[in-house]
């Protein structure tokens, strides 16, 4: 069994509590993120995706109830330091985190408000540039880079900080189909390769088949939650609270309810095509 890193109990939070436009954004959350997963949240807008996203390095404090980082607290003041080395953040608008002239420098920027000496904080960004493939554009005005370019940057300053966990809040977001791929394939490698830790908020579906476990949120709470096959087999729930299932998966759904022999768990287009020229084969429509 697995190392939990973050555990979650009796999460509540409210924005402006007691004043007027008081709003109740999470409710009774209750979960464990365990050490070296990734862990995909989803759910509509407005169901506190951001808002539990930013509870798991300190941003936000809970109303109700608990957030703990490798046992540390994050109610806890003397805990924030600790706590935002371990759970590095990267959100949706790169733009509003790159600060610096230079991709190396940008980089560099968490490492040197540490005060590590030099030596130190060029390790770290020659090793955080080199996960992202970024080594190459080190010497780029950040600001002539791709959105993906941009976004695999504001990756590697959090890498930088030698974080055990990543979360991203919607990074692909704002991203072209060329740039949400590039990024989701830095992501992957990061957990697999890497080992990180990586909490991945997104509503992309197709992103979310990658995913080791899937936690669904509705209207602030946690409503569904488990592998992706078993998150995507819960079709109704997922509709009625206005989600859909990834388009392989879905045809899969289609296909079966119209008589086709198609498994449960296709979920990717792989899946997909492998099981459709199996059956196509029986017929004697396989390749020629
Ligand atoms: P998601 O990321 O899933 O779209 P959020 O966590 O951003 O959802 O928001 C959850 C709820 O909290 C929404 O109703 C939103 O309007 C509200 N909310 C978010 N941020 C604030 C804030 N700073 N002040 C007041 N309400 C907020
Ligand atoms: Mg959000």
């Amino acid at each position: 069994m697995c190392k939990s890193e973050i555990n979650i109990r009796g999460l509540s939070h409210t924005y402006l509590p007691g004043q007027p436009g008081e709003r109740i954004a999470l409710q009774d959350i209750n979960g464990d993120i365990r050490q070296g997963e990734l862990l995909a949240i989803i759910g509509p807008n407005g169901s506190g995706k951001s808002t539990l996203a930013r509870h798991f390095n300190a941003l936000l404090l809970p109303t109700r109830g608990t957030v703990t980082v490798n046992g540390l607290s994050t109610a806890d003041p003397a805990n924030l330091w600790e706590i935002r080395c371990r759970v590095g953040m990267v959100l949706q608008n790169p733009d509003n985190q790159l600060v610096a002239a230079l991709v190396e420098e940008d980089v560099a920027f968490g490492p040197e408000n540490l005060g590590l000496p030099p030596a130190e904080v060029r390790r770290r960004v020659d090793h955080a540039l080199s996960m992202v493939g970024l080594s190459d554009l080190r010497l780029r005005p950040p600001h002539l880079l791709s959105g993906g370019q941009k976004q695999r940057l504001a990756i590697a300053g959090a890498l930088a900080m030698k974080p055990s966990c990543l979360v991203l809040d919607e990074p692909t977001a704002m991203l072209d189909p060329a740039g949400r791929r590039e990024v989701l394939e830095s992501i992957l490698s990061l957990n697999r390769q890497e080992g990180l830790t990586v909490i991945l908020v997104t509503h992309f579906m197709e992103e979310v088949v990658f995913a080791d476990r899937v936690w669904v949120l509705s209207e602030g709470r946690l409503v569904l939650e488990g592998t992706p096959a078993y998150v995507f087999s819960q079709r109704e729930v997922l509709q009625k609270i206005g989600l859909a299932l990834p388009g392989p998966a879905e045809l899969a759904w289609r296909l079966r309810v119209a008589g086709w022999p198609i498994p449960a768990g296709v979920l990717t287009l792989d899946d997909l095509v492998t099981c459709l020229e199996g059956l196509l084969s029986k017929t004697g429509w396989g390749r020629p």
